[in-house]
């Protein structure tokens, strides 16, 4: 079985920072991916709030950026599916591309989007539901579509989306949006976007694509009907993590738990990015977690080569002298 220091699951802002560091501080790495590279990140149209890039950046040009910068440093990416990961030490990662051994693992799977969960919605995705209005918003130049959902992605969504649509409504479950101030001041003021507050989606109808969706006002419980060509669902993300559940602690919300140096409940296991517990789930921070996870990894490897290792690395973290005598390696 090939065998690497470090085994990178997941390719998005989070991972590929991680491989970023650990090649570059001389460790053997491979990175996972099993769809695109970037991660959600690639979905994004404009990233206007990463660091260094004044005019915003597409998501999918960042990622490719990421990308590039970590194999010139020797990061070896293939496409491939976890399928499972041994509990004994030297780690052992299945996946659908083979099978690999790595003294270190740094978990960076992100998230997927949550569905709704109401009648015709399975049905139709792909025939006017869609996820991602990136990819999809294309196909509805001059048609009505809805965006259900409150946050930075409903509202950058409905903004992306009013660039091919005649008409965008926005449904949202409260009466008021969670998406930052910037969003929300360029959305209230847009002529396409019509918002429908306190209301949820009970079902999407049609023969063979979506043409109706029932709604109903949460406050009132009166019952209506939109009928629109499409439907953009941007109710969030849901942790992907059930792969981890036998060997992790996972919160209960299914995020894994770690400490300020990535570290999982589990030795020389990591996790960062959206995928832990608290994570802010911005760009910036899964980068930052990225580079941590990677110095924590690196940091492990060397306490192992030197007999050094401490007992249990998430007890280690409440002892501050110890945790600054780390992270001592070819960072720069
Ligand atoms: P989010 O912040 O979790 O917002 C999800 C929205 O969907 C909320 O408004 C929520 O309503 C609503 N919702 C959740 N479950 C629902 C359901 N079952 N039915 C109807 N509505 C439901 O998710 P997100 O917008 O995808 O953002 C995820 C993270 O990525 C956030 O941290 C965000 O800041 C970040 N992000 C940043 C950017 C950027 O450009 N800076 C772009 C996209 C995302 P409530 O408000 O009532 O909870």
């Amino acid at each position: 079985m090939e065998r690497y220091d470090v085994i990178i699951i997941g390719g998005g802002p989070a991972g590929l920072t991680a491989g970023l560091y650990t090649s570059r501080a001389g460790l053997r790495s491979l990175l996972l991916e099993r769809g695109m590279l970037g991660g959600q990140m690639a979905n994004a149209t404009l990233v206007e709030n990463y660091p260094g890039f004044p005019e915003g950046i597409a998501g999918s040009e960042l990622g490719s950026l990421m990308h590039r910068q970590a194999v010139r440093y020797g990061l070896e990416v293939i496409t491939a599916e976890l399928t499972g990961v041994s509990e004994g030490r030297p780690y052992s990662v299945a996946t659908t591309g083979g099978s690999f051994e790595a003294a270190a693992i740094i978990i960076a799977i992100g998230s997927e989007y949550r569905k709704l969960g109401v009648p015709g919605e399975e049905r139709l995705s792909g025939r006017g539901v869609s996820y991602c209005a990136t990819c999809d918003g294309f196909f509805f130049r001059n048609r009505e579509v809805a965006v259900v959902g409150g946050g930075d992605t409903a509202i950058t969504d409905a903004l992306e989306l009013s660039q091919h649509a005649s008409k965008v409504y926005v449904i949202h479950r409260r009466g008021q949006l969670r998406a930052e101030k910037a969003l929300q001041e360029r959305a209230f003021g847009h002529p396409k976007l019509e918002f429908i507050w306190d209301t949820v989606v009970e079902e999407g109808t049609g023969d063979q694509v979506l043409e109706v969706l029932k709604l109903r006002n949460v406050k009132t419980g009166q019952q209506s009907i939109l009928k629109v060509d499409g439907v953009f669902v941007a109710v969030g993300l849901m942790p992907n993590s059930q792969l981890f559940f036998n060997i992790l602690e996972i919160d209960d919300a299914g995020y894994i738990v770690t400490d300020e140096t990535m570290a999982t409940s589990a030795l020389g296991i990591f996790a960062a990015g959206d995928i832990r517990r608290n994570s802010p789930r911005q760009i910036a921070a899964a980068v930052g977690d990225g580079v941590t996870a990677a110095m924590s990894a690196f940091k492990y490897i060397q306490e192992q080569e030197n007999g050094t290792r401490r007992a249990s690395p998430r007890g280690v973290a409440t002892d501050r002298e110890q945790e600054m005598s780390g992270f001592t390696g070819p960072w720069l």
